[in-house]
């Protein structure tokens, strides 16, 4: 089949890519030229995981184009992936603007019939605006449908490549049939491809994304409370995680979800509530829990520091919203790291895929000392925090660190460490729902 995908980030480029991989012709289009110079010259302008062999592979068998034109990407395609940013607007609801800025100028484009599809998240309605707006100026006959993409960042060319489920809103025999046909190679092991309406679709993605971030939150003050009365949220989350009706996954404390999507996600189906007179009201306790949560350990630094941080160095291990991507939006560490430049701290950090983005950052980007390694971001420094958990702080040297740090401290937004390794070890020791140790 021959494809194009518009908007090529995150989900562009992995929906591209794989779909390349099992033998269609795509052709990916972006309005970044650099981005796409850059995909030309054979490099992939983003890390995730297993993508780049897979890009190179496809790109060097010729299924794998790159353009900035919007004609020429989707000259003969028979579908058109809208993969494009929808970011949250002034009134928190996901703004439209450039999947309805596309979906204008593909009308006139369009030669033959094509199955477009809303891989973005967007609210529900989108389907139908996006086919007026198409409609505007078409000639031809085609179908807009909704196929929000479930991918986690990190593992996203697994969960792409052999998806839990495919859902897919429509009412059209003839996209059904094609969709069925493109996604035939990645469910062969017999995971659904679900069929419901347009509205439905995107309810969905909403859904999804809103529960796991429910999920979080519960634990995230099961987490507080422990802290209040005692308990552990570690052991908590093993002794209800083994019930079925609940799962293991999703379960962990922290400092709160970041990324690009559950903080937006979450505000757009708010956003979308309050457009239908309907009071989901945990949402907002999940959208403030999340926000407290973010800069939870902050109080305890201060506390540790005698009420100021001024002159002190903090090191920072990691900055990505989570382990194996580079992805720094709504990042929880940027959140700390804000607030202790901006009580007169310095920052020393290493992540090891994301201090490029952190460092093109205009705010804080200059203000923060990048280290080559782990222990190089200790060295002189007057604690640790651990922001995201990269299997690589797991087990690290402790001597090496203790011979580096000014103080052994550490205040772990992510429950890296068990609690009695860091009493035997020495350490003050600082989690989320759990004593802190010596
Ligand atoms: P992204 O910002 O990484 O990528 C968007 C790309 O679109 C960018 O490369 C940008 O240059 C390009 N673009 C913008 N305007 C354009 C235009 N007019 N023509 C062509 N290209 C244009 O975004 P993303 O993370 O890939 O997310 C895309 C959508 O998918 C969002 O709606 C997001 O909520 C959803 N989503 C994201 C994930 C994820 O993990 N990142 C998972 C599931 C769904």
């Amino acid at each position: 089949m021959k494809l194009a995908v518009v908007g090529t980030g995150y989900v562009g480029l992995v929906t591209g890519t794989c779909f390349a991989e099992t033998g269609n012709q795509v052709t990916c289009v972006d309005i970044d030229a650099r981005k796409v110079e850059k995909m030309r010259s054979g490099i992939i302008p983003i890390y995730e995981p297993g993508l780049e062999e897979l890009f190179l592979r496809n790109t060097n068998e010729g299924r794998l184009q790159f353009t900035t034109s919007l004609a020429e990407g989707i000259e003969g395609a028979e579908v058109i992936f809208l993969a494009l940013p929808t970011p949250p607007g002034e009134d928190g609801s996901a703004d439209l603007k450039y999947i309805l800025g596309v979906a204008k100028d593909l009308g006139p484009l369009l030669k033959q019939y094509a199955v477009i599809i809303d891989k973005s998240t967007v609210p529900v309605g989108t389907a139908e605006k996006v086919r007026a707006a198409i409609a505007e100026n078409a000639t031809v006959d085609f179908d807009v449908i909704s196929n929000p993409e479930f991918l986690r960042e990190g593992v996203a060319v697994e969960d792409f490549m052999k998806p839990d489920r495919v859902v897919i809103g429509t009412s059209s025999e003839k996209a059904k049939a094609v969709m069925n046909r493109l996604y035939a190679p990645l469910v062969r092991q017999g995971n659904p491809i679900i069929f419901m309406d347009e509205r439905s679709a995107e309810m969905t993605k909403y859904a999804a994304n809103a529960f796991l971030a429910v999920k979080i939150t519960f634990m995230n003050e099961i987490a507080n409370l422990c802290e209040k009365v005692g308990a552990n949220v570690d052991d908590i989350r093993r002794g209800i995680g083994t019930d079925s009706r609940i799962g293991k996954r999703f379960l962990f404390a922290g400092i709160g979800y970041g990324g690009s999507c559950f903080p937006k996600d979450v505000q757009a189906l708010h956003k979308t509530s309050q457009d239908y007179d309907y009071d989901f009201s945990i949402l907002q306790s999940v959208m403030s829990v999340n926000e407290d949560q973010k800069t939870k350990l902050i109080p305890h630094v201060l506390d540790y520091f005698g009420g100021d941080v001024k002159g002190k160095t903090i090191a920072i291990w990691g900055l990505a919203f989570k382990p194996y991507t580079d992805d720094i939006r709504e990042a929880p560490a940027l959140y700390n790291i804000r607030e202790l430049i901006a009580q007169g701290a310095h920052i020393k950090a290493y992540d090891p895929e994301a201090m490029e983005n952190v460092a093109n950052l205009a705010d804080i980007g200059s203000k923060i000392t990048f280290t080559k390694d782990a222990y190089s971001a200790l060295v002189d420094a007057d604690a640790l925090m651990i922001m995201t958990e990269w299997p690589q702080f797991r087990t690290p040297e402790f001597e090496k660190m203790e011979s580096r740090l000014k103080n052994k401290v550490i205040f772990d937004g992510r429950n890296v460490y068990e609690l009695e390794d860091m009493q035997e070890k020495g350490y003050t020791y600082y989690s989320i729902g759990r004593e802190k140790v010596n």
